[in-house]
Order: structure tokens, then C-alpha cells, then sequence
């Protein structure tokens, strides 16, 4: 028996991360969280884990009430909980560049990490990378259209990436239209149902921006071999295409229980109760390119990435702060991307490979982009 650490485990990940693990009959033992403490006492209840981590001190006082002594507390916490657990498998789930650190450690002292914390990869990709081949330690993509692209990898040159995107709920909005949108709207995502910060990404096609970055170090194919392609369906979650033009596929129902769970057996494959896509019922696939004069994170991303060192991250830290913002209803929806790239053209780009540089960087932008914020009210 498997035993997993799932870091993120209140998140919508985290909650599939816990279902995959009691489909497989693998041993939780250790969740963690950043405030959450009822969702975390509920879901200790249920997987009885060795460890629980809270980043909160409210929420740590009262899950240390609630559970005793196997709680611990913030950044020390979580550093303990992956020394000290010996997992076979450490998923990261926590949503944004709070992910980079963990992912550090957990590369230091675990063998598998099952990854759908991409802001790791964006703001810290090469960096990883190197650490992961010295530690020996396999980085497992969750993200589902990466884990598509991994499904698909025969050994061969690759020609080119091809990555899907929904489009999601705005898809075909004229700019004038998007001034508007509201929060409500934004969150309404028409294929899949994710954490706020995700579903926002996914409205703006910046996700699909941080998955380029992605897929950059996860296979290291440059930016100009990595496409993106609009599929409202999401049945196809990304293309592979070898120099024969030979184009390999995965396909699936929308369910992340499917490659967290790959992330979990591979190079296996194990019996599961989850979603069965139904071909027959599939009706038209369909395909376009995406609209990059109106959803201008997409070609943010892509500059970001040609300008390299630390503009991927600067992207992200900007975007994150930009989203917080936009879900506090202190900015519109398009004040996101101009926010971004307004932080970005201000940024001085340097390289750098010190982890207290990179969160630096990370800290002032947020700075940064939420004075630029404020300015914009
Ligand atoms: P979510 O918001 O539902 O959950 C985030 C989790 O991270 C929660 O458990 C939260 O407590 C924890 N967290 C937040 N801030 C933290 C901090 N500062 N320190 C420690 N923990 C913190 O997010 P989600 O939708 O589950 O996404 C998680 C990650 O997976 C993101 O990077 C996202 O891009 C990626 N991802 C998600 C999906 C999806 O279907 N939800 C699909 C692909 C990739
Ligand atoms: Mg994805």
C-alpha cells in the first residue's frame, strides 16, 4: 500500500486526490491546508491521516482543540510534515506560487510528486527541473492536458504540442464585451469545475498561458513548438504531434480523478468507478485558434516566456494578484491583463536560481500590481 501526502487537500484537487486514494486503497498520511480547518477536521475524520498542517493561527488553535497533537502550524508545519511522513507520493495541490516551496522540499525527500501546482513550474521551472534530476525524484504531471501530452510521449522528437483550451465562458467576446463581466459570469466555467483562482485563470485564458510554461520544462520542447488550440468540448485534452505528422492523442471524460490517478500508477493502469465518456454521445469535436487580440494573457504568457529568467514568474505573481483583486470587486475584468503586463514591462528581468531571490520577486510584484490596483479604482 502507497502512502500519500496531499498538500492543498481542501482544494478541488485535493478533494479528487482524496477519492483517488480510496479508489486505489493507498494510505493518506498527511493533508494540509491553508485556513480551512472545518473542511480539514471533516476530511481528517475521514482519512485519518498521521499529520494535518494548517497556515493559520485561528484555524491551528482550533484544529489543535479539535484533533491534539499531530497538528502543526504554517511554513515549518509543511516543511515537517514532508521530512517526516516518508511518503511514496507527495501531490501538490495548493493553488498559486505558495506551491514553489513545498514542491522544493518534497523533490528533497520524495520519490514521486504528483504535480497540479503549475505555478511551481511558471515561477520556478528550471530551477525544479535541475533540482528533480539531482534528487532523482519523478515530476508527475495532474494538470489534464499535460498529463495527456506524458500519456502520449513514445520516445520520439517531438514536432509539436498541441495543448487544448475550452475557451471558457467567453469564448468568441468581443473586447467591448468583456469590460462588463461580472464575477458570477467569470466563475461560470462551461466544462469543468475548479477552485475560483483557476476557473478565473481559465475566463481569461491565462491557465492556458501558465500551461505553455508548463509544458516548456515538463518536456522541454521550446515555446515555438507548443500551440494552443480552442476546444469548447475538452474531450481531447492535448495533442502530441512526431515529425511523420503523425498526431497521438488522449482523450477522456472530464474528470481529474483520471490523471491524478495515472500520476499515481504510472507507468500502470488500475480499475476506477469514475466518469466513462460515452463516444456515441460525444457528437462534433471541434477546433479554432484562440482569439489573442481580446484575450491578451494568452500572448502575455508567450512574451514571458521569450523574455525568460524571471519574467514567467513576475507573470505569475502579477496575475495572481491581479485575479485576488478582480475577485475582491476591486478591478474589471479586463484591468487583469493590463494590469499584468503594465508590472511586467516595469520589471528589471534578471536570472536567478536563489530560491529567497525568486520568492523576493514574487513578494514585490504582488506589491506592485495591487498599487497599480488600487490606482486603476
Ligand atoms: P483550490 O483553490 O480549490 O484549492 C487550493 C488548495 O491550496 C486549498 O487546499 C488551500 O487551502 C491551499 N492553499 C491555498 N493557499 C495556500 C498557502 N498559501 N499555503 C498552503 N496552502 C494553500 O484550487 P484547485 O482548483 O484545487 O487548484 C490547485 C492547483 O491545481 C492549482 O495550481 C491549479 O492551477 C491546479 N489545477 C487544478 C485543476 C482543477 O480541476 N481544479 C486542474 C488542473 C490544475
Ligand atoms: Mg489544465
Amino acid at each position: 500500500m502507497k502512502r500519500v501526502l496531499i498538500l492543498g487537500a481542501t482544494g478541488s484537487i485535493g478533494v479528487q486526490t482524496i477519492e483517488v486514494c480510496e479508489n486505489l486503497g493507498y494510505q493518506i498520511v498527511g493533508i494540509t491546508a491553508d485556513k480551512n480547518y472545518l473542511k480539514l477536521f471533516e476530511l481528517s475524520k475521514r482519512c485519518h491521516p498521521d499529520y494535518v498542517v494548517i497556515n493559520q493561527q485561528t484555524g491551528y488553535n482550533n484544529l489543535k482543540e479539535m484533533l491534539g497533537n499531530h497538528v502543526l502550524f504554517g511554513t515549518e508545519g509543511l516543511k515537517e510534515v514532508i521530512s517526516e511522513s516518508k511518503a511514496d507520493i507527495i501531490v501538490n495541490a495548493i493553488v498559486g506560487s505558495a506551491g514553489i516551496l513545498p514542491t522544493i522540499e518534497a523533490i528533497k525527500h520524495c520519490k514521486r510528486i504528483a504535480l497540479a501546482n503549475k505555478e511551481t513550474l511558471v515561477g520556478a521551472g528550471e530551477m525544479i527541473m535541475k533540482l528533480a534530476k539531482e534528487f532523482q525524484c519523478e515530476i508527475i504531471p495532474v494538470d489534464s492536458e499535460h498529463s495527456a501530452v506524458f500519456q502520449c510521449l513514445d520516445g520520439q522528437k517531438i514536432k509539436k504540442i498541441h495543448l487544448t483550451a475550452s475557451g471558457g465562458p467567453f469564448l468568441g467576446y468581443k473586447s467591448s464585451q468583456l469590460e462588463a463581466v461580472t464575477i458570477e459570469d467569470a466563475l461560470k466555467h462551461p466544462t469543468w469545475k475548479m477552485g475560483s483562482k483557476i476557473t478565473i485563470d481559465s475566463a481569461t485564458l491565462m491557465n492556458k498561458g501558465l500551461e505553455v510554461i508548463e509544458a516548456k520544462w515538463l518536456f522541454n520542447v521550446d515555446a515555438d513548438k507548443i500551440n494552443v488550440v480552442i476546444h469548447p468540448e475538452s474531450i481531447i485534452h492535448s495533442f502530441v504531434q512526431y515529425e511523420d505528422n503523425s498526431f497521438i492523442a488522449q482523450l477522456g471524460a472530464h474528470d481529474m480523478r483520471i490523471p491524478i490517478q495515472y500520476a499515481f500508477t504510472y507507468p500502470d493502469r488500475y480499475e476506477n468507478n469514475f466518469n466513462v465518456m460515452d463516444l456515441v454521445s460525444l457528437g462534433k469535436l471541434t477546433f479554432q485558434n484562440p482569439d489573442i487580440d481580446t484575450f491578451k494573457c494568452l500572448g502575455l504568457a508567450y512574451d514571458a516566456l521569450q523574455y525568460g529568467n524571471t519574467m514567467p514568474l513576475v507573470l505569475n505573481a502579477a496575475n495572481e494578484a491581479a485575479v485576488q483583486m478582480f475577485l475582491e470587486e476591486k478591478i474589471s475584468f479586463t484591468k487583469i491583463w493590463y494590469l499584468i503586463e503594465k508590472v511586467m514591462n516595469n520589471h528589471h528581468n534578471i536570472y536567478t536560481d536563489d530560491i529567497s531571490e525568486i520568492l523576493e520577486i514574487d513578494r514585490i510584484t504582488r506589491i506592485r500590481t495591487f498599487e497599480g490596483g488600487n490606482k486603476c479604482q
